[in-house]
């Protein structure tokens, strides 16, 4: 604090995954600046052009800052106490008629970038007491949790590459220097690619694209989208092909090796090279360097997994990383150590298991207690009993983010009731009969509990509000939302709900032999609590029993909340992860698993697929500014030149006449989009790339800024019926179109 309005606050970046530290002044109710905090001991002061917008996200006029109701086909602003009563009001009846399973709820990614999403969301789907919950997850990540659950049988526990210290970094489908790291939080991704290279590393990417990140790397491969399967396997057959398994510590607790050995058998490098386009020698030197490499990680994302064989991917890529010995090891990939991880224990567990219930309508299997996403429009059109007639969708635009969204948007059109937490009237919250506006990133707390289970290092670090406000918070809004779904009502109580949901979980850790806490008072562990809000109340209580933490005076020198707000504003580093296995091993088992059931039961389809096309085959891409259907109303984010364009190689545009700046027409068996041409070398011949999360120019959208560059919707090519059928994921790179010219 410089003088008596002008503040310096010091808090997390919450826009994505990296994390990044920022330092933002104030003065009164006026942000100043905003920049990388230099003193955060992890991003030090990176940002990218993102984070210093918050400023613009909390100004924003056309962000809600109270509930809106609909009233024909205007809106009208009404009180919290009117809107939850409007939500009661017309779902009480359809859950008397209908059941629960008459209710759907749609949970975004926006969730798990803020502290009441990650803590209290779970109150909403165990009161909506259905079968029907969706999230982004089966939209681009859930081959990872599937993969993960099937091999270690703990399906949120991600391989994470050890940058810091890797020398050889193999990346698919990954391009970090736009998205800044998806399922490993690295602030900073770009810099620590190119320290790998500084200090005598290498960096290979694999991607259809010539992205921002292979033009960085030491080198770049094109690949055929939707292949990476194959040249994976190939790789694996390289390695057994010429003896250079070595599972190092791994050997003990692995099982599976010679079921892979067998299956890589026909995945030779020169299959591989007929498939997906990368010639056999390249595949061959990659395996030795792989293999040779003091220590390497391979890494993929979304590219390579929102794909047919999507599991499978991700499955071989940790496949790799186990018989090159970079599995749990310092330099490949490591596992969350996080403040709030219990560690220790015995291998073994109950195991992952999915398809425990199915879609009524889709028939498709449940995985992670989720349905696919791709399937949500099926489920509300399809008629009968367990139809979903009113949906809560969470922080979440599955109208823009979801495949066949033009189908999707025609079925929310039609929902007896649609509830959206959302403070944007989008493309999905403007079919909503009631919308819940959350606060703004500057207003609510923040302490990143999801994202420091993928952080590369051990760190925590508190965040308080940069503002404070009267407006009730997620974790009232939520809970509130909860006790209507319930059926405890509009008027029920809040706070009553919370107190009761923490002496559940202070009963529960008081109940564990292995508790720093162990047969103490619950009471008396409440009243510790008691100072902090909601949301900082369970923070406190897993940070005071997580493993650096002082077990509520057991430790006295261990971690609380308390000590993080007032002796670490910029956060605590507690170092590099640490070696999890097989400790960490969750399987019935106890080993990990290199070739499970999950994984055996996919092979049919993969020997059964037919690689060849000679069509075209569209790609998405992400771009710095934005962040998927988030950052569209920032204007210093999207003005500047034409980003949503059609990327097509120049010898594509000269078979189709397409020329650049011109309009293609661009359709597929769902849809069709018009879009602006780039001919560029930056695509491989036979893909076109269009970016996802345009599309602002549908009516009743009121975000003017994003009206004024609307770009085109890419989901209105993607196609619902595909599906990676391990994890139910949305099929949304490789998908066949056909591209002509508007003249
Ligand atoms: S990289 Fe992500 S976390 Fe860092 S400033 Fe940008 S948006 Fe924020």
């Amino acid at each position: 604090m410089t003088d008596e309005q002008t503040q310096t606050h010091f808090r997390t970046c919450p826009l994505c995954e990296a994390t990044c530290g920022l330092e933002i002044t104030t003065k009164g109710d006026q942000v100043v600046r905003i920049r990388g905090d230099r003193n955060d001991p992890v991003s030090k002061g990176f940002i990218c052009p993102k984070g210093s917008t918050l400023k613009q996200l909390h100004e924003d006029p056309d962000r809600l800052t109270g509930p809106m109701i609909r009233d024909g086909e205007t809106w009208r602003e009404a009180t919290w106490d009117e809107a939850f009563a409007e939500i009661e009001r017309r779902l009480s009846p359809l859950l008397e008629e209908h059941g629960h399973q008459a209710l759907g709820v749609v949970l975004g990614n926006p969730n798990v970038h803020n502290l009441g999403g990650a803590l209290f969301l779970r109150h909403v789907i165990k009161a909506a007491a259905t079968t029907n919950i969706f999230s982004a997850s089966t939209v681009d990540q859930m081959p990872k949790h599937v993969s993960a659950g099937a091999m270690w049988g703990d399906p949120s526990l991600f391989p994470l590459p050890d940058l810091d210290r890797t020398d050889y970094m193999l990346m698919l489908g990954a391009n970090p220097y736009v998205s800044n790291g998806s399922l490993v939080t690295v602030p900073d991704f770009p810099g620590k690619l190119e320290a790998i290279q500084a200090r005598g590393g290498k960096v290979v990417v694999v991607d259809p694209r010539v992205s921002r990140t292979a033009q960085s790397a030491s080198e770049h491969l094109f690949i055929k989208p939707g292949t990476d399967i194959v040249w994976l396997l190939s790789l694996i057959h390289v390695l057994f092909a010429e003896d250079l398994v070595d599972l190092g510590h791994a050997a003990q607790w692995v099982n599976g090796v010679d079921d892979v050995r067998a299956l890589a058998e026909r995945y030779t490098p020169e299959m591989a090279e007929s498939v997906c386009g990368i010639k056999a020698e390249v595949t061959v030197r990659v395996a030795r360097e792989l293999a040779a490499a003091p220590t390497a990680a391979v890494y993929g994302r979304i590219g390579a997994h929102t794909v047919t064989f999507g599991t499978l991917t991700s499955w071989a890529t940790d496949v790799l990383n186990v018989l090159t010995g970079n599995f749990d090891r310092p330099g490949g990939v490591m596992f969350c150590s996080s403040p709030t991880t219990k560690l220790g224990g015995t291998p073994g567990g109950r195991g992952f298991k999915t398809g425990r219930w199915q879609g009524r309508a889709s028939g498709r299997g449940e995985v992670l207690g989720e349905l696919p996403a791709s399937t949500l429009a099926q489920e509300i059109e399809t008629e009968g009993e367990g139809q979903i007639r009113a949906l809560v969708v969470i922080a979440c635009n599955p109208v823009r983010s979801f495949p066949n969204s033009d189908r999707l948007d025609a079925a929310m059109a039609d929902l007896d009731l649609l509830v959206a937490v959302d403070p944007y009237i989008n493309a999905t919250s403007r079919h909503a009969h009631v919308i819940l506006p959350p606060l703004s990133a500057l207003e609510r707390s923040h302490y990143d509990m999801t994202f420091e289970r993928t952080m590369i290092r051990v760190f925590a670090k508190y965040s308080p509000a940069v503002f404070a406000t009267s407006r009730p918070d997620e974790p009232e809004i939520l809970t509130r939302l909860a006790l209507v779904l319930g059926g405890q009502g509009a008027h029920a109580s809040a706070e009553d709900a919370h107190v009761a949901a923490l002496t559940q979980l202070v009963e529960r850790e008081v109940a564990s032999d292995s508790s720093p806490i162990a047969g103490r008072d619950v009471a008396e562990i409440l009243e510790m609590l008691g100072a902090w809000s909601w949301a900082e109340q369970i923070v406190d209580f897993r940070l005071r029993v997580g493993r650096f933490g002082d077990g509520f005076g057991a430790n006295p020198h261990g971690l609380t909340l308390k000590q993080l707000v007032e002796d670490f504003p910029h956060g605590r580093d507690y170092g590099e992860l640490v070696q999890r296995f097989p400790e960490a091993t969750k399987t019935t088992s106890g080993q990990v698993d290199l070739f499970p059931e999950i994984v055996a039961n996919d092979i049919d389809r993969l020997l059964a697929a037919d690689f060849d096309s000679d069509g075209l085959v569209l790609v998405g891409r992400r771009h710095l500014r934005s962040c998927n259907t988030w950052m569209h109303n920032v204007d210093v984010l999207v003005k500047g030149k034409e980003r949503c364009t059609l990327q097509v190689h120049p010898s594509d545009a000269e078979t189709h006449g397409l020329s650049h700046g011109g309009t293609a027409v661009v359709s597929s068996a769902v849809g069709e989009v018009r879009a602006p041409v780039e001919v560029t070398q930056d695509v491989m011949p036979g893909v076109v790339s269009l970016p996802f999360g345009w599309g602002y120019d549908s009516p009743g959208i009121e975000m003017n800024v994003a009206r004024s560059r609307p770009g085109v919707n890419s989901n209105a090519l993607t196609d619902d019926q595909p599906l990676d059928e391990p994890s139910g994921t949305s099929v949304l790179n490789a998908i066949p179109v056909a591209v002509a010219s508007v003249s």
